[in-house]
């Protein structure tokens, strides 16, 4: 049995984990493949796997989350969201994996999915703190949720959100950040929290951007402000795929440097099942 809050915590050098999500097609089926692959070489402290809270690849990610567990040395962490869900629904999924060794959840409210369409229908249970003790209900689990340094997009305002998410924290275990570009967005986060007498871990997490568009519509969704310098440097690049990951890396890298400079326990990547982004980012850091 494997706690990952707890392995952060204790962990005498800066923890590395990268967010996969579930194929939807062959082609990216693939490439999860050759992700898995590359990413075992460098023995991350975990893998995260997203859930479609909207449906499509929710039962995709049970399959990958105990696949890994069963066939790589690669703890995962199972990504659960309340969006969608009756409590019985989400009461059955928390049991299975518990049958199944399974010992990390992220409890998540959810969102629609990136492609967007379908509106997303409102779960029984309204937030993630709601999920947080369902799971505490069902089995020892080690519970991580989701911050926003930047504030959550639905609140009213910082203050509020910083209130909910320390609520959240006093029964969870440790938080991932929603990614971010300003190192202050994340100090400023960890102090707040601080002062509302929360010290769990808080991983922050860090997008290398692949690609413009994608970049786009995930800091649309989540709120994240992408700052001039960054804007510039992508849109600046002559667009070419290549060039733009490879901007991106470099993006990611200064931020990480800050952020582990500055006292950041570890570094969670959103690399969009991007082996070779992966690997450069671990490289860069130089934890191996
Ligand atoms: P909550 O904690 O419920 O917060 C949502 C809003 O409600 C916030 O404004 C908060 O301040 C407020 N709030 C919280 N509790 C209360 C309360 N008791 N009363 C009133 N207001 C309250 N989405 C997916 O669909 N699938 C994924 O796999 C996924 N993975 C993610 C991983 C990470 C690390 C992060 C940061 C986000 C992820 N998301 C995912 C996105 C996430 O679902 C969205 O950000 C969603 O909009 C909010 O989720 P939450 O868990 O923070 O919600």
């Amino acid at each position: 049995m494997t706690k990952i809050a707890e392995i952060v915590a204790k962990s005498k050098k800066p923890t590395f984990s990268v967010e996969l999500w579930p194929p939807r097609t062959p082609a990216s089926a693939a490439k999860l493949e050759e992700a898995l692959l590359e990413l075992e070489k460098l023995h991350p402290t975990f893998t995260a796997i997203t859930y479609g809270a909207g449906g499509s690849t929710r039962e995709k990610t049970h399959e990958l989350v105990l696949r890994i567990k069963r066939q790589t040395s690669i703890e995962p962490m199972a990504h659960l969201t309340t969006a969608a869900h009756k409590r019985s629904e989400l009461v059955a999924i928390l049991e299975r994996y518990r049958s199944a060794g399974i010992q990390n959840i992220l409890a998540l409210r959810g969102d629609p999915p990136l492609n967007g369409g379908a509106e997303l229908s409102v779960g029984e249970l309204a937030h993630a703190i709601d999920l947080v003790e369902l799971a505490r209900s069902v089995g020892d689990f080690s519970i991580a949720v989701a911050a926003h340094p930047e504030g959550h997009p639905d609140s009213p305002d910082l203050v509020a959100d910083r209130i909910m998410l320390a609520r959240k924290l006093e029964l969870a275990d440790m938080a991932i950040t929603q990614f971010f570009f300003v190192a202050d967005y994340y100090f400023k986060l960890v102090d707040d929290l601080e002062r509302l007498g929360i010290s769990k871990p808080i991983l922050p997490g860090v997008m290398a951007p692949t690609s413009v568009k994608t970049l786009e519509r995930m800091a649309l969704l989540s709120g994240a402000r992408i700052p001039e310098r960054v804007r510039e440097r992508l849109y600046r690049a002559d667009q070419s795929a290549e060039t733009i990951k490879e901007i991106g890396v470099e993006i990611a890298l200064e931020l990480c440097d800050e952020l582990l400079k500055r006292g950041a326990p570890g570094i969670h990547v959103y690399t969009m099942n991007e082996a070779v982004t992966t690997v450069e980012i671990y490289k860069g850091l130089g934890l191996g």
